[in-house]
């Protein structure tokens, strides 16, 4: 078997995801992160089954369930009236039909689980504050230029997989393709202690209010002693990254069902994420450049595993 040297710009799930599969099928790899530290951004995940299953496959399964949240289903709720729409059921009818469980998990702990697999493996390597700054695609593979305080170095590998986000710079600056655009929504976050919520059903389900215009998502994280809550609303401003405010949010949800509303009560920090799309590419691949993740297709939350035309995407 080959082993090739693989370098990975961005040490987000995606990278980190990236590297353990390369390493998995024997290659050595080198991950760049521009960060100094990974932050514990954003607040909730869902693992659907079919992620499961690849994390599982690294390993990674039994650790995740110890920590992740098992909802029971999945209640979709006429956010104005708070009746019940449809249910989906999830736990064990799920766990039996495809093998995998549904989970949800906080957002640091899923990346703190692949950021220890990644350093426990001795195929890779991590290199943080250091940013892929350029990149040339060569007969011998791909020479990145990587920039560390200020310093240049070229670093050559025979891929380079371009896992650096909804802003990468693999995909704007090396490629140059189309960049993801703001889509005119805005996701709200919090978490909300779980002593604080009065809804039950909340803490052991997901649960989806479906309103005009708005909708929003909470479900169960760290052994329920939270609620994850996201509220995706439409903002004319582009409000910037991680920006704090609530008072616009009461104001926008002041119809809804008080089951919701109620949400909204209580004195927790929420944060503003811009949403930002990208328009599906004929191809994911580029000679001895490959992008993955929100660098190769940023969606909209709502999309989850996105749209059949661009799981048809062609991989070359
Ligand atoms: C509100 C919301 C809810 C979501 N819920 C879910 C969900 O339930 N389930 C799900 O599967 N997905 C969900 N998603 C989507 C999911 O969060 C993203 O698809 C995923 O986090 C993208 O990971 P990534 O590694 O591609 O990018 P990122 O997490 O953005 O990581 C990119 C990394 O690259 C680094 N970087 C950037 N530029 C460079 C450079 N030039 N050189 C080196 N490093 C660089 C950055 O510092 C960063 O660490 C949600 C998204 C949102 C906004």
């Amino acid at each position: 078997m080959t082993r090739r040297k693989i370098l990975i710009s961005g040490g987000g799930i995606a990278g980190l995801t990236a590297a353990l599969c390369l390493a998995k099928a024997g290659n050595r790899v080198k991950v760049f992160e521009r960060a100094e530290v990974l932050e514990p951004l954003g607040a909730g995940i869902q693992i659907s089954p079919n992620a499961f299953h690849v994390l599982n496959s690294l390993g990674l399964g039994r650790e995740l369930l110890s920590i992740g949240d098992v909802p029971d289903a999945i209640l979709m709720m006429n956010a104005l009236k708070g009746s019940e729409l449809a249910t989906i059921p999830l736990g064990l009818y799920i766990q039996n039909k495809y093998d995998a469980p549904y989970i949800v998990i906080h957002r640091a702990d899923l990346q703190n689980i692949l950021l220890k697999a990644c350093q426990d493996n001795p195929d890779i390597t991590i290199t943080f504050g250091a940013e892929i700054a350029d990149a040339a695609i060569h007969q011998n593979g791909v020479t990145a230029l990587v920039k560390t305080d200020e310093r240049m170095k070229e670093i050559v590998g025979e891929l380079l997989v371009g896992a650096d986000g909804i802003h990468s710079s693999v995909r704007n600056n090396i490629l140059k393709l189309e960049p993801a655009i703001y889509s005119g929504k805005t996701a709200w976050r919090t978490l909300i202690p779980s002593q604080q919520v009065k809804n039950d059903k909340a803490l052991s389900n997901t649960v989806v209010w479906l309103g005009p215009k708005a909708h929003a998502v909470t479900y169960p994280v760290r052994g329920a002693s939270y609620l994850n809550v996201i509220a995706v609303t439409q903002e004319a401003r582009k409000l910037k990254f991680n920006e704090k405010s609530k008072a616009d949010l009461v104001k926008k949800f002041a119809h809804w069902n008080s089951d919701f509303t109620d949400l909204l009560k209580n004195n927790v920090e929420w944060s503003g994420w811009p949403l930002y799309e990208t328009r599906s590419i004929k191809t994911m691949a580029f000679k001895t450049m490959a992008l993955i993740g929100d660098a190769a297709h940023a969606m909209l939350p709502f999309a989850a595993q996105g749209p059949l035309k661009l799981l048809k995407t062609r991989m070359c």
